[in-house]
């Protein structure tokens, strides 16, 4: 049986986090239903003036924890010299712009105003737009310096400043950047520190910057459940773009006769239940916004077969019993581990095999991780269906469909039809037209595309604690931001260049950020490298008039 919760339609969650009522009103319309663990552990205390230090992986939810509380502190009323009230510092350019958007995003009630700042973008806008006032700034440590030197970033009024993936900063060398920074911030403020690892030099920034902080750490060591099993399970690193897609080409592939997906808000279970719905499915919606009747009809439905899919928030499935879900889809990571092992022991039941499936975004690798740790079991990384995959699949479903309709042998009054056309068209044509006829039906004859996967790199699955430059250098991948273009290096590893060695060598010859070099991939006798566009002309220019590793190499636009 259903257990009766008492979900509601607004975020209650968060009221009793003590938030201000227009903020719950921007996470309601965010379909935003609780606050993840890590909000719950940071909010009250960042409300109350305490310094925190959390431990928390990208994709745990970490931005709101400390952007909801640092809005409380804005006054947009006031004169613009006064008006920046939170200094945010993240590692890369591409974070900047998130968290600023996500500041936007949940301070628009409040007339918030955010301002990413980073290197590589003009320093005049910057200035210009700072003159101007905002409430919040995102930097990154190197160019907010900058600012703070050339006196266009005036932090006397600032409350609280955030190290956002602390760990990641030290790890591209912005140590010396922060401790400027921290020190030329008023002593009156509040500090919070928020890193996905915390090793020695993160506590040694705490114990001399933070004042008796309050200690967040979320993920505990889960027991192994058995319950996981007889759960094969799979998980899927695609780019946010691509989420929607890459599920509706999972599951057509799949085929799970009973499925339950979970997703994080209101507005993405509508969405993928409209999506899902749009390509055949019988797909329902179930999240906190229904009424209690309405999501008892639901569930109803979906126990008796009546639909396929369930697309559920955890606070509305919370409780949910199906013995026939064959598959449990996260269509995100769950925040934490038990969460994950909770959804998956949903299926996989008595006795059956059932099927776990997990789309993760590129930085949300360490919550799988986390996830295989707690578990001490290994999920393994699927490739996206190609759209060949899907249409030999397809095909297979065509064939199986005509041999059980040739088993049936009610075929008699289609044989007139055949045996006229025969007399213009060969006998194998004609079955081959009348497939595609049916195959026509079944999909729409759409065109499908190949949707982008991206596989982790070897060390990202070891779950070897990788040296830290590497793991910064990791990180970078896909960071480029804006157009990017890939560069021939004429040098590989039979002249043991590494990864770093390239990077190095941009950053060093053409004074380029770390943050600003993508991938790197490296072969016998070249590598490839991916820098942003409107840079590739100037870095090729310096390097091919210097040296990597002390010999002169070729250095040109990728011609793949
Ligand atoms: P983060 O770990 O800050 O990168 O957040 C991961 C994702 O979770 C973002 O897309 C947020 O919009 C979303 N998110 C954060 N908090 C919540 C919440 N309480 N409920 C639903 N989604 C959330």
């Amino acid at each position: 049986m259903t257990k009766r919760t008492s979900v509601t339609t607004s975020a209650a969650g968060f009221a009793a986090l003590g938030l201000d009522p227009r903020l719950l009103d921007a996470l309601t319309a965010l379909g935003y239903e609780e606050p993840t663990p890590i909000q719950q552990a940071s909010i009250p205390p960042l409300r109350d003036g305490r310094d925190v230090l959390a431990m928390a992986a990208t994709g745990t939810g970490k931005t709101a924890a400390f952007a909801l509380p640092l809005l409380h502190l804005i006054d947009p009323a006031l004169p613009p010299k006064q008006r920046l009230r939170a200094l945010v510092l993240v590692p890369t350019r591409e974070l900047a712009m998130q968290v600023a958007e996500a500041v936007h995003r949940y301070g628009k009630t409040l007339g918030a105003s955010a301002l990413p700042i980073y290197g590589g973008a003009s320093m005049e806008q910057q200035i210009s737009r700072l003159k101007r006032g905002v409430d919040v700034v995102v930097a990154t440590p190197g160019r907010a310096l900058d600012h703070i030197r050339r006196k266009t970033l005036a932090l006397t009024g600032v409350r609280m400043v955030v190290l956002d993936e602390a760990d990641e900063m030290l790890d591209m060398g912005f140590s010396e950047d922060l401790e400027a920074i921290l020190s030329a911030l008023p002593a009156e403020r509040q500090t919070a520190l928020f890193s996905a690892t915390l090793p020695a030099r993160i506590t040694a920034i705490a114990n001399s910057h933070l004042t008796n902080p309050v200690a967040v750490q979320i993920e505990r060591p889960a027991v192994a459940p058995g319950e996981t099993a007889k759960v094969r399970q799979v998980a899927y690193i695609v780019a946010r773009a691509h989420k929607m897609a890459a599920l509706a080409r999972i599951l057509d592939v799949e085929a799970p006769e009973s499925a339950i997906v979970f997703c994080r808000t209101r507005t993405e279970v509508d969405q993928l239940t409209e999506t899902l719905t749009a390509r055949g499915y019988r797909a329902e919606a179930l999240h906190g916004g229904l009424s209690q009747d309405q999501r008892d009809r639901v569930m109803k439905r979906f126990r008796a077969k009546g639909s396929d899919l369930l697309i559920a928030t955890d606070v509305a499935a919370r409780g949910l019993d199906v013995k026939h879900v064959t598959h449990v889809v996260n269509f995100d990571v769950p925040w934490e581990s038990e969460s994950y092992v909770h959804r998956i022991g949903r299926t996989g039941r008595a006795g059956r095999e059932g099927v776990a499936i997990t789309l993760a975004e590129p930085r949300e690798h360490r919550l799988l991780r986390n996830i295989e740790a707690a578990t001490r079991q290994k999920i393994d990384i699927g490739t996206v269906p190609t759209a060949a995959d899907l249409r030999s699949r397809q095909m297979e479903q065509l064939r199986d469909q005509v041999v059980k309709t040739l088993a049936e042998n009610e075929l008699d009054r289609y044989h007139a039809i055949i045996e006229q056309l025969a007399e213009e068209h060969d006998v194998m044509d004609i079955a081959a037209a009348a497939l595609r006829l049916a195959a026509r039906r079944a999909d729409g004859d759409v065109e499908h595309e190949d949707i982008p996967s991206i596989m982790p790199r070897a060390t990202e699955r070891s779950g070897a604690a990788p040296r830290p430059a590497r793991q910064a250098r990791r990180e970078f991948a896909g960071k480029v931001g804006g157009a990017v273009a890939k560069l021939y290096i004429g040098a590989g590893r039979k002249l043991k260049i590494r990864p770093g060695d390239i990077v190095g060598a941009i950053a060093g010859e053409a004074n380029i950020p770390i943050s600003h070099i993508g991938a790197v991939q490296i072969g016998d006798r070249h590598s490839i490298v991916e820098v942003p566009e409107d840079k590739a002309n100037f870095i090729i220019a310096r390097l091919s008039a210097s040296t990597i590793k002390g010999k002169k190499v070729r250095v040109r636009r990728d011609q793949a």
